[in-house]
């Protein structure tokens, strides 16, 4: 089979397409023909050498994807050769062939196709863990998602209104501001625009919003205790970089700090996430926004163009 190998750590370049000998299930296990792998910032940061998970090389990028079960090893209950499939949690998904075990397996319902089956993986669970399991957001507060565009945040936008929250969403080009709309924002702010968070007042009756889902704490983290609610919660979910806050305005507002990190979950609550996730994405209530599709060879370029602004949902690669 074709796979995406890198022999180093280092620039975008490092990955290549190589001819490399198929892998076969053992027990429990299940090979999947990849039609779609989601590419995800932090495969940027295995690959450049900054994470501080250092794969053993050389290796395979990919944790995210999707497409059709095409054997299966002993003792597999869950999925059956010719299922159409999302994993997640998969070691060397940029490849037409992966093999993980069963339990990071889940059906693909009929309306999700298999490029944005492999948008769901490490974005819906993200942004599942940060607004329920450590934002313990409800139905009726108002969220901030703090760079909506992106994987996670379209997939946040999308959870927190089938949930019943309100929803406040920032992008920063036109075409990102029409996306986040189009997906049930109530409102969309550039946060690239001066004094953009000048709005929420107006948009919260003066209260402020419940929760942030920050997707660059480094530059929004301050701004985001201004516009918080009295017992607000703060989940980081992205940040490049150090910044400067004032602790008094937590203090104040008895507001939480949190952060969270997908990689922190269980294998259980993993789990769990997918099937709470399940239903939502049968009833079309979940709809994954694919933003380009470039093909396996072009990994370089996706890595690339992952890290650029101008997010407009997911990209995938196409073995
Ligand atoms: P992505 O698809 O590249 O999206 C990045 C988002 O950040 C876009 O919506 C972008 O908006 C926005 N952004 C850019 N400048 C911003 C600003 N000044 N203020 C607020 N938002 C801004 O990436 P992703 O997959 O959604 O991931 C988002 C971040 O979370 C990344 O840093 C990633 O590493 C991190 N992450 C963390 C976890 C975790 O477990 N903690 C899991 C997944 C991802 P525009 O492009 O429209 O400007």
């Amino acid at each position: 089979m074709k796979a995406i190998v890198v022999r180093e750590l280092g620039p975008p370049e490092v990955m290549q397409l190589e001819e490399v000998s198929d892998p076969f299930p053992g027990d429990g296990e299940v090979r999947i023909r990849v039609r779609a792998a989601g590419v995800n910032p932090v495969d940027t940061y295995i690959r450049a050498g900054t994470s501080a998970t250092k794969p053993k090389l050389p290796y395979t990028p990919g944790g995210d994807v999707a497409g059709v079960v095409d054997l299966v090893g002993g003792g597999v209950t869950r999925v059956k050769k010719g299922d159409r499939v999302y994993a997640y949690s998969v070691a060397g998904g940029y490849a037409e062939l992966v093999v993980c075990p069963q339990a990071v397996v889940v059906p693909l319902p009929d309306l999700i196709s298999v490029q944005q089956g492999a948008a769901i993986g490490v974005p819906y669970a993200t942004a599942w863990r940060a607004l329920f399991g450590r934002a313990q957001a409800h139905a009726g507060e108002v969220v901030l998602i703090h760079g909506a565009s992106g994987g996670v945040g379209t997939a946040a936008v999308q959870i927190a209104r089938a949930h019943g929250l309100t929803v406040i969403a920032t992008a920063g080009t036109a075409a990102g501001l029409r996306l986040i709309g189009e997906l049930g924002a109530q409102h969309a702010l550039n946060h690239h625009e001066a004094g953009y968070l000048q709005q929420i007042p107006g948009f919260t009756s003066g209260r402020g919003v419940d929760v942030v889902l920050e997707m660059l704490a480094n530059v929004n983290l301050d701004h985001d205790l201004d516009v918080l609610a009295q017992r607000g919660r703060i989940v980081i979910i992205g940040n490049r970089g150090r910044v400067e806050i004032d602790p008094r305005k937590a203090m104040t507002k008895d507001a939480a700090i949190l952060g969270m990190l997908v990689f922190n979950a269980s294998p259980e609550e993993l789990r769990d996430i997918h099937e709470r996730l399940a239903p939502d994405l049968k009833a079309g209530l979940l709809t994954p926004v694919i933003g380009k599709e470039l093909p396996l060879g072009e990994a370089a370029k996706s890595h690339v163009a992952v890290l650029e602004p101008g997010a407009l949902g997911k990209i995938v690669l196409i073995p």
